[in-house]
């Protein structure tokens, strides 16, 4: 079990770079990934924090994550010899510094700037093109250090998509309860726990988050890293991921004009909800207070997109066991569940 040694989250908490530095003991040389974008609002100020503790930082410029990507990355990385690597950025920053310094046997740590998958503190990534359209395991980040001032300055669709991820744990787990009563897997009740108080607590405080508090943003990261720790403990994304993401991930296959990972578990929550006979009318009203997308048309895509990705979620995954390979739904039975949930019309 892989855990983080050091979570920071509050305003300004960049600054407490090199109290970490310290208390870390990291000496030598820092590698810091980010975007161009990423790396001015917060690489840069990253970088600098290094500087003042004495570590000798390089920077290396990510922008996409495909398995070409990864590779270049590795033998870039292999070349400079860093001591810990810094994933300043999103998703695809982060998964790229935590899938190379993995291979590597670097420590990493997390520092995003945004919140829109709980990716940020998990010991999973996805690469593009891989054979797996879905996170596979890495390592966890030794450390993460999340600033609210940054993040509160992204979009806010990437809030909007966080919470839809974190919401996403209410059917996950049920998924997750399922394929240990009938399949005797694996399940660990304390990280299904953990995952399940971070759905309880963004729905709890939804109105905090909409109102763009930063103590919303404060319960939305701490969300997104307890899912993060419920997996590293899990050993699997099993506590963060069932049907709704099968899915997500069928979507992202299907159409190319697909909408955000978070806002398409969100969806799937509600379709899933639907299927395991749960309160799937509460999800999508805790989704809509959000401002999250709730239908096809909001989420950008075709009706008969829903009903395929639904139909395919299941064959994505075949090993892992979820409502719906128990169901094992046709394309009509899909329709219907799509209708009665109000994501088709
Ligand atoms: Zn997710």
């Amino acid at each position: 079990m892989q855990l983080p040694r050091e979570v920071i989250v509050g305003k300004g908490t960049l600054s407490r770079i090199p109290e970490v530095v310290k208390r870390l003991d990291l000496k030598g040389k820092a590698l810091v990934m980010s975007d161009p974008l990423c790396y001015k609002i917060a690489g840069k100020p990253v970088s600098d924090f290094l500087e003042q503790s004495g570590l000798s930082v390089e920077f290396l410029q990510v922008k996409t994550m495909t398995i070409t990507d990864v590779l270049a990355v590795e033998e870039q990385i292999k070349a400079l010899q860093p001591q810990v690597l810094f994933g300043v950025g999103g998703g695809t920053v982060i998964d790229s510094a935590k899938v190379s310094s993995g291979k590597l046997k670097i420590p990493f740590i997390s520092v995003p700037t945004t919140v829109s998958h709980d990716g940020i503190a998990s010991p999973l990534a996805s690469i593009k093109g891989s054979d797996k359209p879905f996170s596979v395991l890495s390592q966890a980040p030794l450390a993460i250090i999340a600033d609210t001032q940054v993040i509160s300055e992204g979009p806010w669709r990437f809030v909007v998509s966080g919470c839809g991820d974190i919401i996403s744990k209410y059917t996950a787990v049920k998924d997750w309860q399922l394929a240990h009563m009938e399949n005797g897997e694996y399940y660990g009740g304390y990280a299904a726990s953990l995952a399940l108080m971070s759905a309880k607590l963004v729905t709890e405080n939804a109105e905090l988050i909409v109102y763009r508090q930063d103590e919303g943003l404060r319960v939305l990261l701490e969300a997104l890293i307890s899912c993060g720790v419920a997996m590293s403990i899990a050993g699997s994304s099993r506590p963060c991921s069932g049907s709704e993401h099968l899915f997500s991930h069928a979507l992202d296959i299907i159409s190319a004009k697909h909408a955000m990972h978070g806002e398409q578990c969100g969806v799937g929550t509600i379709l899933t909800a639907y299927l395991q006979k749960s309160n799937w009318q509460r999800i999508k009203i805790t989704l809509k207070q959000i401002g999250a997308p709730t239908t096809a048309a909001e989420l950008g895509i075709e009706n008969a997109d829903v009903v395929r990705a639904l139909e395919m979620a299941a064959k994505i995954r075949p090993e892992r066991y979820t409502i719906l390979h128990k169901l094992n739904l046709n394309a009509e039975a899909c329709k219907k569940t799509a209708k009665a949930t109000g994501i088709i019309n």
